[in-house]
């Protein structure tokens, strides 16, 4: 077949699996064990679905106020996508075209280089260190671009700030994302530092702080003027990507900052209480400062613990990839799920030792 030659052939990104079975425990994709903002609910009850009938505002207001006024920034100086994988693929197609490769930890989201491969743009891997943090040196070869989480996934490690502002200082030339979709567990935000640096985009997204990982609500923060070159992309693709139920109650959402913290609050302290449980069996893992612990064991392999765990209807992440395949990445659940979690791992580990 011919026209086979001219396919834009891409290997696509795998997410993690969406089972549905009922008494499931599910970790496997870092969603929020607790439902979203109760303003969210009601909205959703009392939708109008008249409004439905309309093409929802296309530079979704409500939500770019909402979030300009948490983040003390401009309603120019913030973009939202559907996600913040449609945040940051558009980013890429926007900020990625020198001929240049762009520069990214060897582990880190496995859609950064699905990304670059469908855009076209070439890329390198920068391996982080043994104790899996960034090598600032590393990006301070030539490049056409930076990308990196902080905290970092599936690692789970933070970056301090001051790491950073080193790779920014290095790169004035270059668009530098800083990709935030963990950082409200107890991460520190790099959004100061766009005051003084005029390519920093700060990335964040609904999907897991925000328990709305099924409204699909990401956005990035950054200077005006890269915000604008982003609008320019979106508008010459889609002039209406997000939504109006999600431009609604993602704003809802920003509001109930007490109900936020309470979320993020409780899943930090589970986090930490499931580190010392862990630790207990046998487990170690990286200073998780976002809601999932990237777990190995001194003893036994994780793809067998995976695939007991998975047999109990216990799903967590499991890659065959370098350096990764001997861990775990657990989400953190609710309390009781975790307790569900250890109890097996106990009896399961007892058993093969
Ligand atoms: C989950 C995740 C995203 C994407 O989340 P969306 O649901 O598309 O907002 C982006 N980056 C990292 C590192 C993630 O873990």
């Amino acid at each position: 077949m011919k026209w086979e030659d001219n396919v834009r052939k891409v290997v696509p990104y795998v997410a993690g699996e969406q089972p549905n079975k009922p008494n499931m425990i599910k970790l496997n994709t870092n969603e929020c064990p607790y439902p979203p903002a109760p303003g969210v609910e009601k909205l959703a009850a009392g939708l109008n679905c008249d409004a439905l009938r309309l093409y929802p505002d296309t530079n979704a207001t409500p939500l770019v106020e909402e979030l300009a006024a948490y983040y003390k920034v401009k309603p120019e100086q913030v973009f939202v996508g559907v996600g913040s994988d449609d945040v940051i693929s558009m980013a890429f197609m926007t900020f990625f075209n020198s001929d240049m490769p762009i520069l990214f930890p060897d582990v880190t989201y496995s859609f950064y280089d699905v990304w670059a491969e469908l855009h076209k743009i070439p890329y390198k891997t920068c391996a982080l260190d043994e104790n899996w943090h960034i090598r600032p040196e590393d990006y301070k070869q030539e490049n056409g671009g930076i990308i990196f989480p902080n905290p970092n996934a599936p690692t789970g490690l933070m970056e301090d700030l001051s790491v950073i502002e080193e790779i920014l200082e290095a790169n004035r030339d270059v668009v530098v994302m800083v990709d935030e979709a963990y950082v409200d567990f107890g991460g520190v935000s790099a959004l100061p530092l766009i005051e003084k640096y005029d390519n920093l985009l700060v990335v964040q997204t609904f999907s897991k702080s925000r328990a709305m990982a099924g409204l699909r609500i990401g956005f990035c923060i950054g200077n005006e003027k890269l915000i604008q070159y982003l609008n320019d992309v979106k508008f010459s693709f889609n002039s209406y990507t997000m939504n109006y139920p999600s431009q609604v109650m993602g704003a809802e959402a920003v509001r109930d900052d007490a109900y936020f913290k309470k979320v993020t609050g409780k899943i930090v302290n589970t986090r930490e209480r499931v580190k010392d449980e862990l630790k207990k069996l046998g487990f170690s893992f990286p200073d998780s400062k976002t809601n999932f612990i990237f777990a190995t064991h001194e003893s036994v392999p994780a793809e067998d613990i995976f695939k007991a765990l998975r047999e109990q209807d216990i799903y967590v992440r499991h890659w065959n990839k370098p350096r990764i395949s001997n861990y775990l990445r657990i989400t953190v659940g609710t309390d009781a799920q975790m307790d569900s979690l250890l109890a097996f791992l106990k009896q399961y580990l007892a058993e093969r030792v």
